[in-house]
């Protein structure tokens, strides 16, 4: 079909304000924070469930592909239009529609930014955890689409541990709710587990039920130093396996605290590495958490504790991390940035295994994140103009991925697959798990229409049949 004409139909649709087909807005929704470009057909915003049928239905006739998008901030390229398709941006489907006090749940449209409602239940001292650094800007919709989580999931769990219910359109053209308001149910199959995660393939979520938890009292923080990467690692454990659950806990090896500003903190000389504890439990405990984790701290061989109790100090610790990524273009231009994650107890090999890996590659791998989870964002930097470089950073990226299978851990905790990530899905996932993840996907999308080139590959053998 001539494309004018379909973007002339899709104006019947839409409001008029709401298909953009300019160049320059185009090129803006063309990309995410993987840098992955690509160049749509145009862009369309819509304001109800409705809209999205009656696109789906055109789309599925002429064969057009639709590309689901909420703040573009994914780091895999999943929201990247790969072929001239429509991307379909949720930013203006950006309603919080209730927030129930009684039930402690609410319900969004899925545009809604996530740390704007985290504000807004805080009104009602309630709290929504699910903390990816992007929260200024990512949506929920997103983070629902990527299964996101942050810094508090050692202690509160991801996205997906607060979803209850999806309004779904799916490519057939049909609008779809799955779970329940009930905080139990168990009838059917769980596909609002399913479509969590599920990367746009699957369907267009246009509401969502959330989960929510009484607000917990102001936390404390803790900047642990250490001599040696392994202790670090060794304190995450132990501390686990102490019972205690931090609200956070935050691995950052000494190349990425050479790099970021540290002024005001105490680092102290030969530290190589350094975990930040946040602490949440209510305030008549806390004293004693805090003993016993300082403890745990000095007996771990820690060379300092700074504790943080005011906003301000604490402020001050949390921006040390946050400016961490910003940061690493200070060590080369070129990262690839990667999102392991390991069983717990295994975090200390890990954290060896990389720097083996980083002097066996030649290339600067900085580590932090959230040890707490296993999960750790290992950055290989190189030179983008150095084909050298180049070239070892692909290996590394190979290596670090055999490394954390070994160790039973996944090549993703965060970010996804999108399509950064496809050619290396068959490292982690057998073929017949694919295949039935396909049928799946087939049985939602059976034109292929919806986000097509993320996850699987065309090469995959049972991608045709
Ligand atoms: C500085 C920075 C820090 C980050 N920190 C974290 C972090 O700590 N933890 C973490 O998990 N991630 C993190 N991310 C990655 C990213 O923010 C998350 O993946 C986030 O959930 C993406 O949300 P988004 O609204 O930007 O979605 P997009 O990037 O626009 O889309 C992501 C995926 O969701 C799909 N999608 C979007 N909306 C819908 C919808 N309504 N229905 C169906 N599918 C939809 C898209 O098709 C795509 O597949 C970070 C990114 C940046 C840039």
């Amino acid at each position: 079909m001539n494309p004018e004409k379909f973007v002339r139909e899709l104006e019947s649709i839409f409001d008029s304000d709401a298909v953009l087909t300019s160049s320059e807005d185009l090129v803006a929704y063309g990309y995410d924070a993987s840098r992955l470009q690509g160049i749509p057909l145009c862009v369309v915003f819509p304001s109800s469930s409705q809209q999205l049928c009656e696109l789906f239905d055109r789309s599925v006739r002429y064969g057009i592909p639709v590309f689901p998008r909420g703040a573009g901030s994914g780091m895999t390229g999943a929201a990247v239009p790969l072929e001239r398709g429509i991307v379909v941006s949720m930013e203006r489907m950006n309603r919080i529609i209730d927030i129930d006090t009684e039930n402690m749940t609410c319900e969004v449209e899925p545009g809604v930014v996530t740390g704007v409602l985290q504000a807004e239940v805080e009104k009602y001292g309630l709290f929504y955890p699910p903390d990816p650094s992007s929260l200024q800007f990512s949506t929920i919709g997103g983070n629902v689409a990527t299964g996101a989580g942050g810094p508090r999931a050692v202690k509160y769990g991801v996205t997906r541990d607060y979803v209850m219910w999806l309004e779904t359109v799916v490519p057939i053209g049909r609008v779809i709710k799955t779970g329940s308001k009930a905080i139990k149910s168990v009838v059917g199959y769980d596909l609002t587990r399913l479509l969590v995660g599920s990367e746009g393939t699957l369907g267009i979520f246009t509401r969502i039920g959330l989960r929510l938890i009484p607000a917990p009292d102001p936390s404390w923080l803790i900047l642990v130093t250490f001599s040696s990467p392994h202790a670090a690692a060794d304190l995450v454990c132990n501390i686990l396996k102490s019972r205690f659950i931090p609200s956070a806990l935050e691995f950052m090896d000494s190349s990425v605290l050479n790099i970021v500003d540290t002024s005001g903190i105490a680092i102290p000389p030969g530290t190589e590495a350094a975990i930040l504890i946040e602490v949440d439990d209510p305030l008549f405990v806390r004293e004693r958490v805090m003993k016993d984790i300082h403890h745990l701290c000095r007996i771990g061989g820690a060379l300092s504790i700074e504790q943080a109790r005011s906003d301000e100090e604490k402020a001050r610790l949390w921006k040390l991390r946050r400016s961490i990524s910003p940061a690493l273009s200070k060590i080369r231009i070129g990262k690839i940035n990667e999102d392991v994650a390991v069983p717990r107890k295994v975090l200390p090999d890990l954290v060896v295994r990389i720097r083996e890996l980083s002097r066996e590659v030649d290339l600067p791998i900085p580590v932090f994140g959230h040890a707490g989870d296993g999960n750790l964002h290992v950055n290989i930097m190189y030179d983008p103009k150095d084909p050298g470089e180049r070239t070892r950073a692909q290996t590394a990226v190979s290596r670090l991925f055999e490394i954390v299978l070994n160790l039973g851990g996944t090549i993703s905790g965060e970010h996804g697959v999108g399509i950064a990530k496809t050619p290396f899905v068959r490292k982690e996932l057998s073929d017949d798990t694919l295949e039935l993840m396909w049928k799946i996907k087939r049985a939602f999308d059976p034109r292929n229409i919806l986000n097509p080139g993320k996850l699987f590959i065309p090469n995959h053998a049972f991608i045709g049949r």
